[in-house]
């Protein structure tokens, strides 16, 4: 096999960089995957290697070959100039609020936004001098008017978090960039194969892989990707400063689920989207928000600005008790019922996220149920729905 130069390696088709990617099989004894290293200690060959740290490798906490290989599959998708690895997708969520604010910043966040970022945004911050102010996601270019003079980062994520509002990445970020503001975003829905936030105007992009590069509900795990060599530098810094570190065989499952990334997105968005479809078709559900349905209002800037989509979306029901609603989630027999989701499997889980919002109020009046489809064969997922709107009709 003949090794690829750099530049021959960039022309080549995401999905086969994906393949290969962070793998040599000259430095792995033949084998096709780099091996699991684990490791603390480096050893070094004479006194004057050592006090100089002359070794590819210096120290476990300063990089570690199977990171490395994660981190290059990453960055390939990614598009920017380098990737951090984290070990939960909240922490490559926390880490750029670390890396690039000061006490005496403020800082811009979606009122969509994933909860624990929240939660963090609120503790931590404050604690740390930062100030929070929350925006309404479907903000646009308005976002300007927001701006302070101490304004330092937006934070976005599209669509938002349960209720799946589409920002306008692009005019946030152009707006972000005339007065130096860095544009942050969380873009675990489309993945960097569907959603391209650094060409798009997004300076720290962040993943988390839990959910389908990981792809198989087994690892906690997270990227962040800077655009240029510098934010790049300002995240490594950290990270390394911190003490962060993700353990080799996580990074080595990572990297296996993302080898098989393409092909299970592009099985899971068609059935994501025909399901979001069969669902909108109910006389139960009141709406279905999922971005790449034509009656979404996201839906012309997700046709605008992403390749594909996730298969995570929710539903409004109609008007109903939570104990008709409880009925027909518990006994569904291929939907588990919890929190994540890019794995294999299907998931459903209902939610309230009116409580916590503060600058928006999400306009909704029955109860809301977010759903994942997996790779179970459609119509067994449909017929398991099926006997669950029955349940909630009998109980309602
Ligand atoms: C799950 C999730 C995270 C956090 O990932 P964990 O690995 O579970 O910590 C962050 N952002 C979004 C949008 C998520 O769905």
């Amino acid at each position: 096999m003949k090794k690829l130069s750099s530049p021959e390696f960039a022309r080549l088709d995401e999905r086969t960089r994906l393949v290969l990617a962070g793998r040599d099989p000259t430095d792995s004894y033949g084998f096709v995957n780099p091996p699991i290293v684990r490791g603390s200690t480096v050893i070094y060959q004479t006194t004057e290697d050592f006090l100089v740290r002359k070794a590819r490798y210096t120290y476990g906490t300063n990089g570690n070959p199977t990171l490395d290989a994660l981190e290059a599959a990453a960055n390939t998708i990614e598009g920017g100039a380098g990737v951090v690895v984290t070990p939960t997708g909240l922490l490559a969520c926390t880490l750029p609020f670390l890396a690039f604010l000061s006490a005496g910043d403020h800082v811009l966040v979606t009122d969509s936004v994933y909860r624990p970022t929240r939660n963090f945004c609120d503790s931590m911050l404050p604690r740390l001098g930062i100030e929070v102010t929350y925006y309404d996601p479907l903000i646009c270019e308005g976002i300007a008017a927001l701006f302070k003079p101490n304004t330092k980062a937006i934070w976005t994520e599209a669509p938002g978090s349960q209720t799946f509002e589409m920002q306008d990445i692009p005019a946030i970020a152009a707006a972000a960039r005339e007065r130096g503001i860095l544009t942050m975003m969380d873009n675990t829905w489309a993945s960097p194969l569907y959603f391209d936030s650094h060409k798009l105007g997004v300076d720290i992009s962040v993943q988390a892989g839990t959910k389908y590069y990981a792809g198989h509900s087994d690892v906690l795990i997270g990227t962040v990707s800077g655009r240029t060599p510098e934010l790049y530098r300002t995240l490594r810094k950290c990270w390394e400063t911190l003490g962060i570190f993700v353990a080799p065989e996580d990074a080595f499952l990572t990297l296996r689920g993302m080898r098989t990334m393409a092909i299970r997105l592009k099985e899971q968005m068609p059935a994501g989207i025909e399901m979001a479809k069969w669902l909108q078709a109910r006389p139960e559900v009141a709406r279905v928000m999922h971005p790449a349905l034509p009656e979404d209002p996201g839906h012309a800037i997700w046709k605008r600005d992403f390749t594909g989509a996730s298969s995570l979306f929710a539903i409004e029901l109609k008007p109903v008790s939570m104990k008709a609603v409880a009925a027909m989630l518990d006994n569904l027999t291929l939907f588990g019922m919890g929190a994540s989701w890019g794995g294999y499997e299907s998931l459903v889980l209902p939610f309230d996220c009116r409580p916590y919002r503060t600058a928006t109020t999400p306009g909704y009046e029955g109860p809301t149920v977010r759903i994942h489809i997996g790779l179970e064969a459609l119509d067994d997922l449909k017929a398991d729905l099926d006997a669950g709107f029955a349940r909630l009709r009998a109980a309602s």
